[in-house]
């Protein structure tokens, strides 16, 4: 027998997504919950899925099936395809298993053709009504089915318009659509050889066909790349009955949401049209009107269709995203989706809804997306800061972008792919501008409402996007804007505010964010669920202060190389690296300690009661001095200019130091604690330094707990060697200072060698911390700079990796180094704390490995912690709930 292909609304739901696609799945949900969706029939993704494989060719049985199940319908609706009394007219959709939006389009009032059409018109007494429909049929299966350029049909509506001297499509008479119907299939017979099909069983074929070759359209192909959609999953195609929003003026269509998707507020929000169909709401040709006028042009059905979206929230318990079309006062539900939210949204309507009882602690935590949360802990407009508003439209995604206009996607791609500022500047925008979308850092059109395509897209990317900007007049031709008499050109810096829909010339100046009341609460949810610490990664007490308001635990990594850098130092570390005897060296190392002190003092303040890694010297010492070829050029025009004599001297001294340190391979070089054995002072100067601030806290009542780690350790014996040297300056200080304090020693795990030896390392070190960056360059043997600029693309391209490993952590290579660190180092020492502070540290895959294997704490940018908090606390309840199904299966 062959396999079932076709299934009635009644026969599926909501659990049938990856048959049925996410849209049938929920139509037949909603039929089986007595909500009034117009009858009709699905044709899975299976089908789909044999028809690519085999070459485009309908399975077998698939057309009897689909016969067979039409006849239900024609019965139980008392209509029948072509007939000319009672016509069924239905619309072909696609639905694939996760919602694809606009990448698959419509057909609508299927099974109209010159006899039926009259039929329409009879029954409902409307001519023009009958007419209207049949030209939107013929241009839609022009367009989607035979594949003639919509744009072909607009200029022969245009034409007519023109020619009946009206501005408007509903002005046209019912001759005068006949006589655009009779246009529009000359011009299909003219580009494609065949008449247009009069026979609705055909025209249905044909538009199944077409729905599934479109699976493999170049646009639903690069959705899916972007979006990491398997090319796999196939299209269902839904098959339903029409109604009509645009039979009369108790008639219209419109699109809701059961809560605002750009804030979380529980209001409905939408839009919809009087007498108006289909796509008519978001294609932008008449501005709808928003939700809330309903109540008052249809009181009852907004009464109604207030109840539905909340049974439709408590029955699928998350925000809904609804289509409906009432026709001549009756309210139709069309679809219904879990309804894209900006991440602000997002976190106010899960906290909401555990308010409301609707959902757990637990699910509002896994109903954020981590990466979603980069967009809140962005930087926005200023408010203090005077702005020069231009035009102003609707705030469709919150955010603010500075960057060069650009009126084209393909342009706007190509910038910036060089990593150009961007601003897309569009009358509207189509699923043809996926790519330019993509690389802008917003969005601005003229045209369409909230639920635009721009709209839509951007909150669904997190980008800032301004839409329905009708100040605008932009002009592709000229390559500008005119808003007034300011004419704006392409290349021209503007700025958007997607929260308030400001339109502002120039760039604007940008502050810190900080943590909705909403986004505080899901955070100490998530703390109270995970078990994975969180640290972050701060040089300064500066940064250890917004990382402790981040929710940080404890700082994972402070690098003391920065401190080096800094103008007033620069000289002062030269002076020690450039000295010839140990007792030069020693006197500029004491000039470096009391800066040294200033700066632990204060990290360590900022973070009273709180863990805090401090890494001695790492980088390689020549990356303080200037660099060779600019002291060859100096010392050339000294000489050329007859500079003096000793400066002449001085400076080709310090070329020849400078040529002495130079490194072959920097990055494999003299570097790390390598530079301890070499130069112990200047380890000694960092540990005294370190001791000294803790001594000067203890004193002042406060409980400073600092952890030194010795970096890119290969081999216990450097290890024990170092701590030694710790060890004595700090009982130094304290006999110094007559103070006691805590402290611990540790490790950095960044080399494959000492991950191997981790049971010996562990014997000299109090904690373990991987750093990433560098592991994943030495087990790689990639230099990051070179892998990134030169040839990642091409293992990524040809998927030799999945993805960039110094973003995402290797978890086959890195991560099998790391898992054996672990369980070699808790071998030795069962209760070592170990932590992870590579940038991995903030990433949400790599942070579930981290948990998996173990780890005590990940730690990251600060801005990174609450993504951090929120991840950590998914992945427990993830392994929670598959420990407790592996339970159940036993
Ligand atoms: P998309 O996935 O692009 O939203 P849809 O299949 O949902 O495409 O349909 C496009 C438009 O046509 C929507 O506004 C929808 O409500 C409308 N529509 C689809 N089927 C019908 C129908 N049977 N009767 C009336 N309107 C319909
Ligand atoms: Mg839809
Ligand atoms: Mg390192």
């Amino acid at each position: 027998m062959a396999d079932k292909y076709v299934y009635l609304f009644e026969e599926g739901g909501a659990g049938m997504k990856n048959l049925l696609g996410g849209k049938g799945a929920n139509l037949a949900e909603m039929t089986n919950i007595g909500l009034p969706v117009p009858p009709g029939i699905i044709i899975t993704t299976g089908a789909c899925k044999e028809f690519s494989a085999s070459g485009q060719k309908f399975p077998e049985g698939l057309e009897e099936q689909v016969k067979d199940k039409i006849k239900i319908l024609e019965s139980s609706l008392g209509k029948k395809f072509g007939d000319k009394a009672n016509p069924l007219l239905v619309s072909v959709r696609s639905g694939a298993p996760v919602s694809m939006p606009g990448m698959m389009d419509t057909v609508l009032n299927l099974g109209l053709n010159d006899i039926t059409v009259g039929a329409l018109a009879e029954n409902t007494v409307n001519e023009r009504f009958a007419l209207d429909c049949y030209r939107r049929f013929i241009t839609m299966f022009g367009d989607v089915v035979m594949g003639i350029d919509h744009s072909k049909f607009e200029r022969i509506l245009d034409r007519q318009k023109l020619k009946a001297q009206v501005n408007f499509d509903n002005q046209l008479s019912g001759g005068e659509w006949r006589e655009v119907i009779e246009e529009y299939k000359k011009l299909i017979k003219r580009e494609t050889g065949d008449d247009f099909p009069q026979d609705p069983m055909k025209q249905l074929f044909m538009s199944i066909y077409a729905v599934f070759n479109s699976w493999n359209n170049d646009r639903a192909v690069v959705y899916r790349r972007i979006n990491k959609i398997p090319d796999e999953l196939g299209t269902a195609v839904n098959i339903q009955a029409m109604v009509f929003g645009n039979m009369s003026n108790d008639s219209g269509t419109g699109v809701a949401f059961t809560r605002n998707p750009s804030t979380g507020e529980k209001k409905l929000y939408g839009e919809y049209l009087i007498n108006a169909q289909g796509e008519d709401v978001v294609a932008g040709i008449r501005t709808p009107q928003p939700i809330a006028s309903l109540q008052k042009e249809m009181p009852v059905i907004y009464s109604q269709f207030e109840e539905i979206c909340r049974r439709l929230e408590n029955h699928y318990r998350d925000m809904q995203d609804i289509e409906f079309t009432v026709e001549r006062g009756k309210l139709w539900i069309l679809q219904t989706r879990n309804g894209k939210r900006t991440a602000q949204a997002a976190i106010k309507v899960a906290v909401d809804m555990v308010n409301e009882g609707l959902i757990t602690r637990e699910e509002a935590v896994l109903r954020i997306e981590p990466a979603q949360l980069d967009h809140l802990l962005h930087r926005r407009i200023d408010p203090e800061a005077r702005l020069n508003i231009v035009a102003r439209g609707l705030p469709a995604s919150p955010g603010a972008a500075s960057g060069m206009v650009v009126f084209d996607a393909d342009l706007a791609e190509k910038l910036g792919q060089e990593g150009k500022k961007l601003v897309l500047v569009r009358t509207e925008t189509t699923p043809d501008d996926i790519h330019g979308i993509l690389y802008a850092q917003g969005i601005l059109t003229s045209r369409g409402g909230m639920t635009s395509h721009a709209a839509v897209v951007a909150r669904g990317m997190g980008k800032p996007c301004v839409c329905g900007c009708e100040a605008l007049q932009i002009d592709y031709d000229k390559n500008e804007l005119k808003v007034g008499n300011l004419v704006i050109k392409q290349g021209d810096i503007i700025s958007i505010d997607g929260s308030t829909g400001n339109v502002i010339t120039g760039t604007v100046p940008m502050i810190d964010p900080g943590l909705s009341a909403e986004f505080q609460q899901l955070l100490e949810w998530a703390d109270q669920i995970r078990s994975l610490g969180v640290r972050a990664n701060a040089d300064n007490p500066e940064d250890a202060a917004k990382a402790r308001g981040f929710g940080a635990a404890g700082i994972g990594l402070t690098r003391t190389e920065h401190m080096f850098m800094a103008q007033d130092r620069l000289p002062v570390v030269q002076e020690m690296i450039l000295s010839g005897t140990l007792r030069e060296r020693e006197e500029a190392v004491n000039k470096l300690l009391p800066m040294q002190r200033d700066d632990f003092y204060g990290i360590l303040k900022a973070m009273d009661g709180l863990p805090v890694t401090i890494r001695l010297l790492d980088p390689p010492l020549h990356e303080f001095l200037p660099d060779a070829e600019e002291l060859m050029v100096e010392i050339t025009r000294l000489k050329l200019t007859g500079g003096d004599k000793t400066e002449i001297r001085e400076r080709e001294e310090l070329l020849r130091k400078v040529r002495s340190l130079s490194e072959h391979n920097p990055m494999l070089g003299h570097r790390g604690c390598r530079l301890g054995l070499t130069f112990p002072e200047i380890y000694a100067m960092q540990a005294r330094a370190i001791f000294q601030a803790t001594a000067r806290l203890v004193e002042e009542g406060l409980n400073p707990i600092p952890e030194v780690e010795i970096p890119l350790v290969i081999e216990v014996k450097e290890l024990a060697y170092l701590r030694e040297l710790v060890d004595r300056v700090a009982s130094e200080v304290k006999k110094d200072s007559g103070i006691d304090f805590h402290y611990t020693v540790g490790t950095m795990i960044e080399i494959p060698r000492a991950a191997l030896l981790a049971d010996e390392v562990a014997l000299e070190a109090d904690f373990f911390s991987f750093g990433t960056n560098d592991l994943t360059q030495t087990t790689l043997g990639f230099s990051r700079d070179d892998a990134e600029g030169k040839f990642m693309r091409a293992y990524l391209d040809q998927k030799i990796l999945a993805d960039n490993p110094f973003m995402v952590l290797d978890r086959k290579g890195v991560g099998k180094l790391m898992k054996m660190a672990v369980e070699l180092g808790r071998r030795t020492k069962p209760d070592l704390l170990i932590g992870i502070c590579g940038e991995h540290g903030g990433e949400p895959s790599s942070i579930e490995f981290c948990h998996s294997i173990g780890l005590d704490f990940v730690s990251c940018s600060p801005f990174r912690v609450p993504i951090a908090r929120l991840a950590a606390a998914q992945t427990k309840v993830r392994s929670d709930r598959s420990a407790r199904q592996d339970y159940s299966t036993l």
